[in-house]
């Protein structure tokens, strides 16, 4: 996967969060401070925008100039965690010219832990870890099996999807969904939510 697959993930990523800004806005409105689709639009309109006007020379380029726009852009929680992600990962994959399938799931591994060290959330908190971490163990297990990267990104994209739904019942014990403490309850996470965006986003670049 070379600097075009990575441009092409932000690109798609940017079309999706635009499509689903009202959604992602509309769940931030029920246990959040209704603005989740409107800060991740701007964030990933800015990093195409970055992109377009810095073209990278590696994958890990392209992954940290978007982390570090989503940084500067989008505000809120999530701007500092999706921050993190992109930044991460960009780390993880280094001046490499391509990443490999285990260096694309190392990268998402790291990008997973890194914004558990900074928003101090586990699984079952009900944030976008609930999709993040599941989704990065399907793909290191797919990857390490030798599934065909597509494959390992329908069985990432899933496990995301299905830790997202898992969350719905639970109670927010980080953000501001936390605030309200029962009353989220059977409401879904807009983060976890993105997170499963993100994931088909970067599906959607490996199958071209
Ligand atoms: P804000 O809550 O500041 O308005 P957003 O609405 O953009 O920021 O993002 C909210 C999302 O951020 C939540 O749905 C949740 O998934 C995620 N989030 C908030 N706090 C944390 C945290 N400490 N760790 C992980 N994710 C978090
Ligand atoms: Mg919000
Ligand atoms: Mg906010």
């Amino acid at each position: 996967m070379d600097t075009g697959f990575f441009v092409a993930w932000i690109e798609a990523a940017a079309r999706a969060v635009a499509a689903d800004r009202e959604r992602l806005t509309e769940l931030d409105a029920a246990i959040g401070d209704a603005d989740h689709g409107i800060n991740l639009d701007r964030g990933f309109t800015a990093a195409r925008e970055a992109l377009a006007a810095d073209p990278p020379a590696t994958p890990g380029r392209a992954l940290t100039l978007t982390g570090t726009t989503l940084i500067r852009k989008v505000g809120g929680a999530s701007g500092p965690l999706y921050g993190t992600v992109f930044r991460q990962m960009g780390t993880a994959l280094g001046p490499a010219a391509a990443a490999t399938p285990d260096a694309l799931a190392d990268a998402v591994a790291a990008a997973v832990a890194g914004v558990e060290r900074l928003g101090g959330a586990r699984e079952g908190d009900k944030t976008m870890v609930d999709a993040l971490a599941p989704a990065s163990r399907a793909l290191s297990g797919a990857v390490r099996a030798g599934t065909a990267i597509e494959e390992a990104l329908d069985a990432a994209v899933a496990a995301a999807e299905d830790g997202a739904r898992a969350a719905i019942p639970l109670r927010a014990r980080k953000g501001r969904a936390s605030y309200l403490g029962d009353r989220g309850i059977g409401h879904e996470d807009p983060g976890a939510a993105s997170s499963v965006l993100l994931l088909a986003a970067l599906r959607q670049a490996a199958r071209g």
